[in-house]
């Protein structure tokens, strides 16, 4: 960790690895047209936190902290996304609180079958939709490694899943990411047919009971919904278009470059990866394909899928994460009257937490004001580039 600025806001540390803590002076020492696109998205703030500790607390602060001097003073950094008012909070101190991720038993103990699980065997267990009449599947659309399904209990009006054929979520390689991932594609263009005003598609995945699972066996869930996209991707929209309007620029080419300016963003075979400078939870990072990779019929490109693949091989793989959600945002499947041009498929990662822990990732904050982040989004990005 390096050591944040002093009153004249000069570092003094020497340059160790990057951090959340230093970005004030990373920002500073880009060229001046760069500073200014990090300008018209971010605000950054920071302060410092004091506390006076009783002597009686010494001991349990040092066995959690590593001594009384270091919770003295609190350094916190604020990001502020000021395009979607997006923003996160960072204590340097809550990064020193490690988790121990889950030992190899208690990762099986997490991902056996629960008691009933009907995903094991879909097509007895789990209902079919209206459409997709595939021979031998009616109301089903097969795919290599899985089978779509109709959600029993729907959350919008076309609501499917696709029922991985492993049952353990944490265990799929590139090809079945991809099947998957084309088999969500499938069934929106299936139920989009059905229902030609259902055009705004959402995929989702939420992985494990702590990301709000409630069946363990592997599964992605999408949904097709009618008159306006959901409204966190709307805001997306909405955002962007006054973004253009108030600098003539791609609000996502310019999130991209920002990141990328600060080392926490890089393209993969013309698909752009980064870091989120304001997570909303731990470690979130996002999956930027091309516009015009989009536009081609015939769902996500390969190498949307391939950076998908990669960045949850590198949450599960190299930073131990299992509980995950994913969103992909996508524009919508029909015309709509709406500006959408320059908005690319989007997939949004993030960690939810060890399934161990008691309390929720989640609490008012989150909900309500900003999101408190315990990960440095520079250790992410580093590890999604080792695995890249
Ligand atoms: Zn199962």
């Amino acid at each position: 960790m390096q050591t944040p600025p002093n009153e004249q806001g000069v570092s003094t540390s020497v340059d160790l690895l990057p951090d959340i803590f230093s970005l004030a002076d990373m920002v500073f020492s880009l060229p001046d047209d760069h500073q200014a696109r990090f300008g018209r998205i971010f605000h950054l703030s920071s302060t410092v936190g004091q506390v006076v500790a009783p002597e009686e607390m010494e001991p349990w602060i040092t066995e959690r902290f590593g001594s009384p001097e270091v919770v003295e003073k609190q350094y916190i950094i604020k990001v502020t996304n000021l395009v979607t008012m997006e923003g996160a909070l960072f204590n340097e101190l809550r990064s020193l609180r490690p988790v121990e991720p889950l030992s190899l038993e208690q990762l099986s103990a997490a991902t056996q079958p629960d008691q009933d699980d009907s995903f094991c065997d879909p097509e007895t267990f789990t209902p079919a939709d209206t459409f997709a009449q595939e021979e031998n599947t009616p109301g089903r659309a097969r795919g290599e490694y899985g089978i779509t399904a109709s959600s029993l209990v729907k959350i919008d009006g076309y609501h499917g899943l696709v029922v991985c054929d492993d049952h353990n979520p944490l265990r799929f390689t590139q090809d079945q990411l991809g099947d998957y991932l084309d088999l969500a594609w499938k069934w929106a263009e299936l139920a989009h047919q059905e229902d030609p005003q259902a055009c705004y598609y959402l995929v989702m995945w939420n992985c494990l009971p702590r990301a709000a699972a409630s069946v363990i066996h592997g599964h992605l869930q999408m949904l097709l919904t009618r008159d306006v996209h959901y409204p966190q991707v709307e805001a997306w929209r909405r955002a962007a278009i006054t973004y253009w309007q108030t600098y003539g620029q791609n609000y996502f080419d310019d999130l991209y470059e920002v990141h990328a300016d600060l080392g926490l963003g890089f393209a993969s075979d013309g698909v752009r990866v980064m870091a989120s400078l304001t997570p909303i939870r731990e470690r979130e990072t996002l999956v930027i394909g091309d516009v015009e990779d989009y536009a081609r019929p015939g769902a996500f490109s390969e190498p949307f899928k391939r950076a998908l693949f990669l960045a949850l091989d590198t949450f599960i793989n190299r930073m131990r994460v299992t509980a995950f959600n994913v969103a992909i945002y996508v524009p919508p499947l029909g015309g709509t009257g709406e500006a959408w041009q320059g908005f690319p498929a989007i997939a949004r990662l993030v960690d939810r937490g060890h399934p161990g822990e008691q309390s929720s990732d989640i609490g008012a904050m989150e909900l309500y004001a900003a999101s408190v982040v315990n990960t440095d989004p520079f250790r992410v990005a580093e590890a999604l580039r080792a695995n890249f």
